[in-house]
């Protein structure tokens, strides 16, 4: 096995696709400081970005300017990845991904073909409505898919259908993520997007998926616009999302679940700021994502430079031009 193996730039060289990105903002060496909190298993994945078309219209798109315009992963790029899988075993798991991957006609052959490369999980990050067809869901399962991240808006079906746009979202995905909670070697991840118009939600989300035993992991990624500014006045300002953030890490927790917060400042979470994971697997996607992305401007918390913060991602610009730079909120971390 090369000694290569956990090297994110020769990882990088094999996948050989401009704007491959690793996604770790984490220190590799930090990646087992908080075992047990959350699953922080992010550097053992690739994600790959297969598929840019979807059929929700969720007000908090990320990419709803430049859906049309991304160029899928190649076939190309997945046949290099799962050869140098076959050859070094670089990795654990592949995720596959995009806008909405399920709306890929040759998604459980992909899966096959990563199974047989040697991925020993194949993930997809999907809104879930269509494991609600449950002969579907099913296929997947035969095929290999064994990770389901699962996007989940709002905290009942009233709610969820009015984030993503479409009646019958919430029914759909609940009725899928219940059917491949029978599975034993199923796992459940759901992630959900905290705007203005969902962060009193995310207590009632914990409790509305209380009941699916194979759910192992929660998590909360605060908004960010893809923009220097804020048209659609989604980010909230990070003390208004506090109490009921610290509410839903208690909840989840309380569940034995795993939890992962993205995006909020590590210090006004005191004692809980070890839920800020900022990690996310190498990504393989269209260059022109990043221009759009780099419009964000992490880091620029007034802080920054003396605070020993190795996970927190600062403020944005989109939020300083909004609420300022909460000089006097935000608490440095000291270093021990
Ligand atoms: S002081 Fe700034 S960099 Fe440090 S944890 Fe708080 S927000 Fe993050």
């Amino acid at each position: 096995m090369a000694s290569s193996k956990h090297d994110p730039r020769a990882a990088i060289d094999v996948v050989q696709a401009p704007g491959t990105r690793v996604g770790l903002t984490t220190p590799v060496e930090q990646l087992g400081r908080v075992k047990g909190l959350s699953l922080r298993d992010h550097e053992r994945y690739i994600s790959l970005t297969m598929e840019f078309r979807c059929n929700l219209k969720c007000v908090h798109c990320m990419i709803e300017g430049t859906m049309d315009k991304l160029a899928p992963t190649s076939d190309e790029t997945l046949d290099r990845v799962c050869r140098d899988q076959e050859d070094t075993g670089r990795w654990d798991g592949l995720v596959l991904t995009g806008s909405e991957i399920t709306l890929r006609r040759d998604l459980p052959e992909i899966a096959k073909t990563a199974k047989a490369a040697g991925f020993k999980h194949v993930r997809i990050q999907t809104h879930g409505m269509h494991l609600g067809r449950t002969d579907y869901a099913d296929r997947l399962v035969d095929a290999g898919i064994d990770e389901y991240f699962v996007s989940i808006a709002g905290s009942d079906a009233e709610s969820h259908d009015r984030i993503t746009q479409v009646q019958g979202a919430w029914d759909k995905m609940m009725r899928g993520m219940e059917h491949l909670d029978q599975y034993d070697h199923i796992k459940l991840i759901t992630n959900s997007v905290v705007t203005t118009q969902s962060y009193k939600l995310l207590p009632g989300m914990v409790d509305a998926l209380g009941h699916l035993k194979r759910l192992v992991q929660m998590e909360f990624w605060n908004f960010f616009p893809m923009a220097e500014n804020d048209p659609k006045d989604l980010a909230a300002r990070h003390s208004d999302i506090l109490p009921y953030l610290r509410k839903t890490i208690l909840k989840c927790r309380e569940l034995g679940r795993f939890v992962e917060v993205k995006n909020f400042p590590e210090c006004m979470l005191q004692e809980l700021g070890d839920a800020v994971v900022n990690a996310q697997p190498m990504l393989v996607i269209d260059p022109d994502f990043w221009t759009e992305f780099d419009r964000n401007g992490f880091y620029q918390c007034p802080h920054q430079a003396t605070c020993a913060s190795t996970e927190c991602l600062g403020l944005t610009t989109a939020y300083i031009g909004k609420f300022g730079n909460e000089a006097d909120m935000l608490k440095p971390i000291s270093g021990t």
